[in-house]
């Protein structure tokens, strides 16, 4: 095994199932997906941190476990189209391309996206659209979504991405103030009711409507 190898083992054994996330999906494409390859250039040596990292332009690449939380939380299964809104490093849109069908990732940071962009074609990653975009009003040319996750926090949930959520599908997202937020994730059942859980506190980036 090389370094990174390890290291991403150790990371998912410690952080990821020891604190609770089951999903053999998940813990599969968390081991396979090098995290080293979306933390910027000096950053790699800290790439298993069990920590957010910056990645530019204010902001970062979330914390593994908040990262394995959100994918489980939203339930998805092979062959599914979900979004994410906020791409930022593409990370967490790689670990989903592993387990869904398609990932649709919008990000209002140019370079940002140019550089996911970049990353997830390196890896292969072929099953990942990274859009140049505002994602409070998510896409939908696209919809429904069997899953959404919101990659930055908002004092309440832009009505848009509720509605393109398919009977069946889950929505994450961190809602509350600015430093601290509740994961947040919305069941939508078949009949089109809607039911919300907590799953606790995280703190991420704000979602900033407008583009750069
Ligand atoms: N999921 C990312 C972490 C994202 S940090 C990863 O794995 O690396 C949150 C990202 O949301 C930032 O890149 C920020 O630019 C982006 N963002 C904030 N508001 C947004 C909006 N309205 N639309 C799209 N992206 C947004």
């Amino acid at each position: 095994m090389d370094d990174a190898t390890s290291l991403r083992r150790a990371m998912v054994d410690q952080q990821i199932i020891a604190r609770g996330v089951s999903d053999p999906r998940v813990i599969h494409a968390m081991l396979t997906v090098p995290r080293e390859a979306f933390v910027p250039e000096g950053w790699q040596a800290h790439a298993y941190n069990d920590g957010p990292l910056p990645i530019g332009a204010d902001q970062t690449i979330s914390q593994p476990y908040i990262v394995g939380l959100m994918i489980e939380a939203a339930a998805m299964q092979p062959g599914d189209r979900v979004l994410e809104i906020g791409a930022g490093s593409g990370y967490a849109a790689a670990v989903m391309s592993r387990i869904a069908g398609e990932v649709w990732a919008i990000e209002r940071i140019p370079k940002l996206a140019d550089r996911a962009r970049r990353v997830l074609a390196d890896l292969g990653c072929d099953n990942v659209m990274i859009l140049d975009a505002d994602g409070t009003a998510g896409l939908p040319e696209r919809a429904p979504f069997q899953a959404i996750i919101v990659s930055a926090a908002a004092p309440t949930l832009p009505p848009a991405l509720l509605e393109q959520l398919a009977p069946g599908g889950r929505l994450v997202a961190p809602l509350g103030g600015r430093f601290q937020q509740q994961l947040t994730v919305y069941s939508r059942t078949e009949d089109g009711s809607i039911s919300a859980e907590d799953l606790g506190g995280v703190a991420f980036v704000p979602l900033i409507s407008g583009q750069v």
